[in-house]
């Protein structure tokens, strides 16, 4: 091939003005390969147009790589078998097992909205299960090639666990790699994002590319002071958390605390079957994929997210069992971000007491219950019932699973003096800019803000658009 001539061409078609939606095309001179598959998340649960065609030719689709097993990235995905695909999907062992666990669950949140809304289901169980059958398991730094003449190597990224990044390699040795979410380091459980040092070009997320997270270092101490001080206020403690890393992070803190004699030991409710078999999953991999002090404490544990007073609430009648329970007594359950579960069920009956305290521990998209509440209403429409809200909310910004802005720089000057130029998406516009801008002003590297559908052609000596 020529030199300067593409031999490969990216095109994103979700996670480009946005953070969620994930979606690359990426096209070699012989194949093709589509990185994350997800749904687009802000007000709703799912957005509507994660429901629309796909924008390109799935059946032509050699592979699909799925970075890691939130929905914003995967959720989409089996959707694929409904157009055709025929090839295989790729992702880390952890990946598979949470995946399974978080399709499965969200495939009735899903079907309920497209009935509300007029809409086709966006796929049915059938698609599911063929898309998981269709899984292979690749370790991360294996090379295996996936598509006629592309090969992919997986990194982690820290974010959550087995979250990876993705380098994709066409057969002239032009390369670029995406790195999906990046944990903030250091991390609790995971091990630093891995730098991708051997890439043209990288496509690197942004979603805090405009923000610092001063509150990281003293995370822990607020998290205790704050949960002392809803002991203290005596009613109950309500935290709606993702349950894919967040919660473990917290029954590893929370417990920690109460067997340390730092906090009040009261009860403590894990009342989300999904965050129960997510954490299950947690305990499997650990000893293989987590840090090296938590591997080693792991391995010294029987277990590192159980402790005394916590109550695993899988069933309905356990989890009715709750609310018998005397105050105060904390609640960790899903939604993360309000949109109904059974947090929102707690939220009916406990934010309208002024002695309950809400504890927000995750982002909250604009327009979502959450955010309303972090703002500050006074009522919010939970489950179709407006509820007013007396409880204290409390909102701890510190326990991000994502680089803030000085991280997210810090990870693109690792990856240098390989990477000629850096593709920022993954973020809102404002904080994508602001990313570019920074790369390009303190590394004195190319940096593009990507525009949902617009094709960049990929060389051994940077980018270009390709109109
Ligand atoms: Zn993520």
């Amino acid at each position: 091939m020529e030199k300067g001539v593409s031999s490969l061409t990216l095109t994103p078609y979700g996670g480009a003005g946005q953070v969620t939606g994930s979606n690359f095309l990426i096209e070699g001179a012989r194949g093709k390969i589509l990185v994350d598959c997800g749904i687009e998340q802000g007000k709703d649960y799912c957005e509507s147009c994660s429901f629309d065609d796909f924008p390109y030719d799935v059946p032509s689709l050699d592979a699909v790589v799925i970075t890691h097993a939130h929905l914003d990235h995967v959720g989409r995905a089996p959707r694929l078998m409904k157009y055709g695909f025929k090839g295989k999907v790729y992702m880390t062992p952890p990946t598979r097992d949470l995946a399974e666990l978080i399709l499965r669950d969200s495939a009735h949140i899903l079907r309920g909205k497209a009935e509300t809304q007029g809409l086709a289901a966006l796929y049915d169980e059938h698609d599911i299960e063929a898309f998981l059958s269709r899984i292979e398991v690749l370790q991360y730094h294996q090379e295996r090639e996936v598509a006629p003449g592309l090969s992919i190597m997986l990194r982690d990224t820290g974010h959550i666990l087995g979250s990876a990044s993705v380098r994709v390699k066409a057969e002239d040795g032009t390369s670029v790699a995406i790195t999906s979410d990046l944990g903030a380091s250091p991390a609790v459980l995971l091990p630093d994002a891995e730098p991708v040092t051997d890439a043209d070009v990288i496509l690197i997320e942004s979603v805090y590319g405009d923000r610092q997270n001063p509150e990281r270092e003293h995370r822990s101490p607020m998290l205790r002071d704050t949960l002392k001080k809803a002991i203290e206020r005596g009613g109950a403690i309500l935290m709606p958390s993702f349950s894919i890393e967040r919660t473990q992070l917290m029954l590893y803190e929370i417990g920690h605390m109460m067997e340390s004699g730092e906090l009040p030991t009261i009860p403590v409710f894990l009342d989300s079957p999904l965050a129960i078999r997510v954490t299950s999953v947690y305990k499997k991999w650990g000893k293989e994929y987590f840090n090296a002090e938590a591997r080693q404490e792991a391995n010294q544990t029987h277990d590192l997210f159980a402790f005394p007073f916590l109550k695993l609430t899988e069933s309905r009648e356990e989890s009715e069992m709750i609310g018998h329970a005397e105050n105060p007594k904390l609640i960790i359950a899903g939604a993360g971000m309000s949109h109904g579960g059974r947090i929102g069920k707690w939220e009916k009956i406990y934010l309208p007491d002024p002695e309950s305290t809400l504890i927000m521990v995750g982002y909250q998209a604009p327009g979502s219950p959450g955010r309303l509440l972090q703002d500050g209403a006074k009522k919010v429409i939970i489950d179709g019932h407006e509820v007013k809200v007396r409880a204290k909310v409390e909102t701890l910004h510190g326990w991000s699973g994502h680089a803030d802005r000085d991280g997210l720089l810090a990870y693109a000057e690792s990856c240098l003096p390989r990477t000629k130029a850096f593709l920022v998406g993954l973020g809102e516009p404002a904080s994508a800019r602001f990313l570019a801008q920074r790369i390009h002003e303190y590394l004195n590297v190319r940096a593009l803000v990507l525009a949902k559908g617009e094709p960049i052609q990929i060389t051994k000596e940077g980018v270009s658009r390709a109109h």
